[in-house]
């Protein structure tokens, strides 16, 4: 795993799950997207963050998905 940069640490669980989707604005933003609210109503498109707690949480779950760009929300 590639280490995480100042603003990927601030997603907590996240920024090590494998259900994460990182999304990189125009603009430079990072983004976070829960790929598991893909398929489970359960979790939010975007968690707030940090997330400290989640029964979702999976390092080894695969990132088969690509990176994309968005805009719009951001955690900063
Ligand atoms: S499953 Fe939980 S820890 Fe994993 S990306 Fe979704 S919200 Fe974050």
């Amino acid at each position: 795993m590639a280490s995480l940069d100042e603003t990927e640490r601030g997603f907590g669980l996240c920024a090590s799950c494998g259900h994460a989707r990182r999304i990189r604005s125009g603009r430079g933003s990072t983004f976070l997207r829960c790929g598991l609210s893909d398929t489970d109503p359960a979790y939010r498109r975007y968690p707030p963050i940090p997330v400290t707690l989640c029964a979702g949480y999976d390092p080894s779950a695969s990132q088969e998905r690509p990176e994309a760009s968005e805009t719009g929300k951001s955690f900063k």
